[in-house]
């Protein structure tokens, strides 16, 4: 693999030019006009223009709306079989492009190589996934409708889908959400995170390719502040599957209550919010998986994953052992180029993220709070760190559990270590945050990782394992508390919240 991907790396980066359009697409239409145009460029050099994006403005979301509304009625007379065919034909498209698409996200979200990989990987997945459970769904419900002395059950699509996507995993999350709207029967508008148009609009390429009918799915890229709304408000659509932060999730689930929508049923709304993720290593733990586990769940890709890492809680008896060993680890880490095979840490996604981390950087200085490690990119990387949005990565330690760096999602490479005298007050500290996501413990103790697994407030709980990286129909994933109100994404029970059941 890693051969196949230098190569598509190489040759990808020889395509990147602004004569590159990824125009709107709405009924399998290109459109430029009426768009705001705007030059994509690379996160780990700003100079370099990857290609010319196109922004939606709200007549044009509007036509998507009313094209996608249009299309659905015959797509959800389509077989679910013929549906689940579009599925695994893009799946096999995607398995064919998978080292160029790769690139195309190392290049575009800063995404290091391997990992983007991994993103197009799980986009296979998902594909392959909900187009088996959704066949499975409706075979169930043909069992029940077979009996003389009932009616039985018919199931119905919602109707039309927003999907609105962040660019962290740039493909798998918008191809995943997507996906599953499609093959119950519901028709879609795409809209992908600013940062990310181009890998949204391969997917939509793929789409056409494999022959989905026209205004089944259209792609809308544009900006949030300008169309957001108008998505999540018009009378016509019925569902949003979103992705994101939990301002804006919270923001969707308010509007699209409130909505008027008279003689329709409420708007449905999957948002899949933000973490503050805690690692808990205990007394007995293995120290050196436990720091590997921590790094690797922190640091790569920049912190900026939703399952990320962004606080560890060391019971005290064990704390300078462990700090010694995390210290280790985290100076042999390589940060540079994405697209560079060995790189696990690049830059942040964009200027007004890293701004947003040097805020937390200053309030931690305000507060006091005193650097275990730090590894200053600048001297590692030289000219390339000023210019891409590198950011130096960061632990601190000791940090006071109400601290905002322990509080408030980052999203960038910065570690908080806290401090338990045992493994309940570790637990009670992990629990102390609006969030809940992701989690993790490192013990041998089979009694405090059964407490783990009935206390530990997370939608995912990884024992013994890094924290990052869950496998669609293994690990379901998705939180609870403020960090998600849907079902779980990659799991047997997410496609029945795009329909309803009929009796
Ligand atoms: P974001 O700022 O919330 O944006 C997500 C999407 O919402 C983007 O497409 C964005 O468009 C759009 N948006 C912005 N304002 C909107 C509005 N008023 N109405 C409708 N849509 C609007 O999040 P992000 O920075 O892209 O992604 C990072 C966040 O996502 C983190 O908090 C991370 O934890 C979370 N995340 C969660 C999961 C999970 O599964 N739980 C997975 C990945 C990421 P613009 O790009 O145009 O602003």
């Amino acid at each position: 693999g890693q051969e196949k991907l230098k190569k598509s790396v190489s040759r990808v980066v020889r395509t990147f030019s602004s004569e590159h359009h990824y125009p709107v697409v709405i009924a399998n239409k290109p459109l430029e006009e009426g768009c705001e145009k705007i030059l994509v460029r690379s996160p780990h050099d700003p100079k370099q223009v990857l290609g010319t994006g196109f922004f939606a403005n709200e007549n044009l979301a509007r036509k998507a709306i009313q094209t996608a509304k249009k299309a659905q009625s015959a797509w959800s007379k389509q077989s679910v079989d013929e549906r689940a065919s579009y599925l695994r034909k893009a799946g096999a498209l995607l398995q064919d492009k998978k080292f160029d698409l790769a690139a195309l996200i190392a290049a575009e979200s800063g995404k290091p190589c391997e990992e983007a990989l991994m993103d197009v990987d799980e986009s296979i997945d998902a594909l392959e996934y909900y187009a088996h459970e959704a066949i499975r769904i409706f075979k169930d419900d043909a069992v029940w409708s077979r009996s003389p002395l009932w009616q039985g059950w018919s199931r119905k699509p919602l109707g039309v889908a927003a999907v609105i996507s962040p660019w962290n995993f740039p493909l798998a999350i918008l191809v995943g959400m997507s996906a599953g709207c499609l093959v119950m029967g519901n028709t879609v508008i795409l809209k992908p995170a600013e940062q990310s148009p181009l890998i949204a609009s391969e997917w939509m390429k793929i789409m056409m390719e494999v022959g989905l009918p026209p205004g089944v799915l259209n792609y809308l890229p544009g900006r949030g502040e300008v169309i957001g709304d108008l998505l999540v408000q018009d009378k016509d659509v019925d569902v949003i599957a979103f992705t994101g932060s939990r301002e804006v999730g919270v923001r969707i689930l308010h509007l699209a209550q409130t909505s008027d929508r008279p003689a329709r049923q409420p708007k449905v709304v999957s948002a899949e919010m933000g973490g503050k993720n805690a690692v808990i290593v205990d007394e007995d733990a293995d120290l050196d998986q436990a720091a590997d586990g921590v790094i690797d769940s922190a640091f790569n890709y920049a912190g900026q994953k939703c399952s990320a890492c962004s606080r560890v809680i060391v019971l005290s008896s064990i704390r300078e052992k462990f700090l010694t060993k995390l210290k280790h680890k985290f100076n042999s880490m390589i940060v540079g180029n994405p697209l560079a095979p060995q790189v696990r840490l690049g830059p942040v996604i964009d200027e007004e993220a890293r701004g947003k981390i040097k805020d937390f950087i200053e309030s931690a200085q305000k507060e006091g709070l005193p650097i275990l490690a730090e590894k200053k990119v600048g001297a590692f990387l030289g000219e390339t760190a000023l210019q891409g949005y590198f950011v130096n990565p960061v632990i601190y330690f000791p940090t006071p559990p109400e601290s905002r760096l322990a509080q408030e999602e980052i999203f960038g490479p910065v570690l908080v270590v806290l401090e338990a005298g045992v493994f309940n007050e570790a637990l009670e500290l992990a629990n102390q945050t609006p969030y809940g996501l992701t989690g993790g413990v490192y013990s041998r103790s089979p009694k405090h990782i059964q407490a783990a697994k009935e206390e530990f407030q997370v939608g995912n709980l990884y024992i013994n394992r890094s924290i990052t990286g869950a496998k669609v129909g293994q690990q379901p994933f998705g939180g609870w508390k403020q960090s998600g109100s849907g079902f779980k994404a990659g799991g047997s029970d997410y496609l029945y919240q795009f329909t309803r059941l009929i009796c």
